[in-house]
């Protein structure tokens, strides 16, 4: 059986073709899918009963089923789907008071970078997802906007790939998967409102530009030397702080995008005014902005959230020194939503 989601829509417009059937049924099932929230070929009323039948033997639209959903007083809500091969990964919704709609989404099974903080990472890379894999969080978290339709608000409007996993590393899945969500067929999330974080692969970040789409880049750089950032993400010991600010400068002349520098900043590690001033040295004159967000603790990790008067700090330094700065608390955290948390806790 085929899984219909890893189709691409001119791949589903060749089934029907090659059955000497028209290909604007392709168009049909894809919006029953996208725009009817339908999970079961039986639904689609404006099919023969004969080819829905026929669909139904040759294609599954979900391969995975939410394990466990949850809702935190915040309005974020957080999916812990099983694929096909029992494998978990999560996804999640988040809402803000300026109704935005945004989904958080995962490109792998466990991840091979190792940040030494991060609970994604802790037990290494299990497999890529596939694009289908990728299609379907979208499907399930728009699920939970379907109460809203009264409301009006309905839709997702902004997608960030910060979920589990380096998007970087699983292009392949997750060009085509993005193709999806942009297309008026599909979610038509506009590229401007998706934003792609990476660890920080230069080859990844020129493989991406070339796309020439103006998705949005936010790279995670957590130091501004080689030897701290090596110590923090040891799969970065190959990549230069400079090679990656380079790469990160190449994306914004093809673009036209500025790229979000990504600081997570932990107590006594990185959060110190000669960190913050390295940083500023290391960032003068460039385009970029800064999101600098307090560690959420990972249980089992010894790792903390700096104090506010240090984050302040922190903070004042870098705009002291004319970077634009922005702080981001994650949301959700109570929920275990925020950094591959909800798969590694007790079901
Ligand atoms: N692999 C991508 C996406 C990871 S998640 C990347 O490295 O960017 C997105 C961001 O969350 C990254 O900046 C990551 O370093 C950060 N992050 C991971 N665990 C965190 C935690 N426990 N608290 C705060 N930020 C965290």
């Amino acid at each position: 059986m085929l899984h219909l989601l890893d189709q691409t829509p001119d791949q589903l417009q060749a089934w029907f073709v090659e059955r000497g059937l028209p290909s604007y049924r392709a168009g049909q099932v894809w919006r029953w899918v996208f725009g009817g929230r339908v999970a079961e070929f039986e639904q689609m009323t404006d099919l023969p009963r004969a080819l829905r039948s026929q669909l139904a033997d040759a294609f599954g639209i979900f391969t995975s089923r939410v394990v466990k959903h949850q809702q935190a007083d915040d309005g974020t809500e957080k999916l812990l789907l099983e694929l096909a091969d029992a494998q978990r990964i999560e996804c999640v919704l988040l809402r803000d008071d300026q109704e935005h709609r945004t989904i958080c989404i995962s490109t792998q099974v466990g991840c091979a970078m190792g940040c030494v903080f991060c609970a994604s990472g802790l037990d290494g890379l299990v497999r890529n997802l596939r694009s289908g894999e990728i299609i379907e969080q979208m499907l399930h978290v728009q699920r939970l906007l379907g109460s809203e339709t009264e409301r009006g608000d309905q839709r997702l409007s902004h997608m960030v790939v910060m979920g589990m996993g380096e998007p970087l590393a699983n292009l392949d899945a997750l060009l085509p998967a993005l193709a999806v969500a942009t297309s008026p067929d599909g979610l038509g999330i506009g590229a401007r409102r998706i934003t792609i974080s990476t660890v920080g692969l230069p080859a990844g970040i020129r493989r991406l530009a070339e796309q020439d789409r103006p998705y949005h880049l936010a790279v995670s750089l957590h130091a501004a030397d080689d030897a701290l950032r090596n110590r923090l993400v040891p799969a970065g010991s190959k990549v230069s702080v400079a090679s990656i600010l380079a790469a990160s400068e190449d994306y914004f002349e093809k673009t036209g995008r500025r790229v979000t520098l990504e600081y997570g900043l932990l107590a006594d590690l990185n959060d110190r005014p000669e960190h913050a001033g390295r940083l500023v040295t290391r960032l003068q004159g460039r385009p970029a902005l800064i999101n600098v967000i307090p560690y959420n603790p990972v249980p089992g990790l010894p790792y903390r959230r700096p104090t506010a008067a240090a984050t302040a700090r922190f903070v004042g330094t870098l705009r002291q020194g004319g970077l634009n700065v922005k702080i981001r608390y994650r949301k959700g955290d109570r929920i275990g939503a925020a950094c591959g948390q909800l798969r590694r806790g007790r079901q």
